[in-house]
């Protein structure tokens, strides 16, 4: 029987980064055996209507044969071709001259680079020394190759005020006259992000909403829709829904570098394993993505939203948070913390 169509996402190389906001989590750094691609992809092939390959879930080029890897990547797909998402390895950009040739030769017109304020606060978040220069060195190279960069900036109660001085260097270098020199837009944006992964962990100094510094509101990405934990709790405190995430026509897989499985729902902890590649035979697999039969999804589906918000909501806190979803898989998220 064949199903919906499949994105498939594989840890292949790794990632340079430590970002303290990772929602897919930290994960060792481990190169996967060159034919794990062929394997997987001959695992969920018989099953799906399409599959599109990608050999990266974390850092997109990590691997130095990103050319070759692109290459591969297209062929393994199956009535389907990889996208680029506007993402590229800032790492390499600013290590590999011949790497921005590469992204303007597959298409790329943007790339989106994350920010945490200055130099001391963004190297803090992105878990390296160097990070801040190597992020300002590609912003020039993507702009005298005329790709467009994007600064996606995270914020939190410690580096809002470093942000104001972000903001100013990006008018100080002109980024959105040079975007406009070639026909693009610079975008410089601002959210906190959801409560999945490492980001989870800094709940403790996610932002009280008043706190937001008024010259950045302009940039936070609606933030008109975003509310505090207060009133997200008053909101929902009689809901008598299940908030659990479901796939449509869709279907995309994050592979660890060890062949286990996970939706992209949210982070990669073992409560949200479907199952390993190698141990487990397709069909079972299979049957439980169809099903969607993890143990996170079927806790999920027993609790109410309102009894989540009264075992985990603070009716007090004005922490902000950009959507209602993203409040509603925080406690989830607690919720699955606290069973394990
Ligand atoms: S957020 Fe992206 S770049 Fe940062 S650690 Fe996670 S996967 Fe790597």
């Amino acid at each position: 029987m064949q199903h919906q169509n499949l994105h498939i996402l594989v840890d292949m190389y790794g990632c340079p980064n430590r970002c303290k906001h990772c929602w897919i989590g930290h994960m060792q750094n481990k190169k996967m055996p060159d034919n794990s691609d062929e394997i997987i992809v001959d695992y969920f092939k018989p099953y799906f209507n399409s599959l599109t390959f990608y050999s990266w879930l974390r850092e997109p080029d990590f691997c130095n044969d990103y050319e070759q890897r692109w290459i591969k990547d297209n062929q393994l797909s199956i009535n389907a071709n990889p996208q680029r998402f506007e993402l590229a390895s800032f790492w390499r950009l600013a290590r590999d001259k011949n790497y921005v040739h590469f992204l303007k030769n597959v298409g790329v017109k943007k790339v989106q680079l994350t920010f945490f304020g200055m130099e001391e606060i963004t190297d803090w978040y992105i878990g390296r020394k160097g990070a801040f220069n190597e992020l300002l060195l590609a912003t020039e190279i993507l702009l005298n190759n005329e790709i467009a960069p994007r600064w996606q900036v995270f914020i939190n109660a410690n580096n809002s005020s470093d942000i104001i001085n972000l903001l100013a260097l990006s008018k100080k270098l002109k980024l959105s006259e040079r975007c406009k020199a070639f026909g693009q837009d610079f975008n410089f944006f601002i959210h906190s992000g959801s409560c999945d992964g490492e980001n989870k962990k800094l709940y403790t100094i996610r932002i009280n909403k008043e706190d937001i510094p008024p010259e950045l509101i302009p940039y936070y990405n609606n933030f008109s829709e975003t509310k505090t934990e207060s009133q997200l709790c008053e909101l929902l405190i009689n809901d008598e829904s299940i908030f659990y995430y479901h796939n449509e026509d869709e279907i995309t897989l994050n592979v660890s570098n060890n062949f286990d499985v996970y939706f992209n729902f949210t982070h990669m902890h073992p409560r949200w394993k479907i199952g390993n590649i190698l141990t487990d035979d397709s069909k079972t697999i299979v049957q439980k993505i169809i099903d969607e039969d993890i143990p996170a999804l079927n806790l999920a589906k027993k609790n109410r939203v309102k009894d989540l918000v009264k075992q985990f909501g603070n009716p007090k806190s004005h922490k902000i948070f950009d959507c209602i979803d993203d409040y509603k898989a925080y406690l989830l998220n607690e919720l699955i913390d606290y069973e394990n």
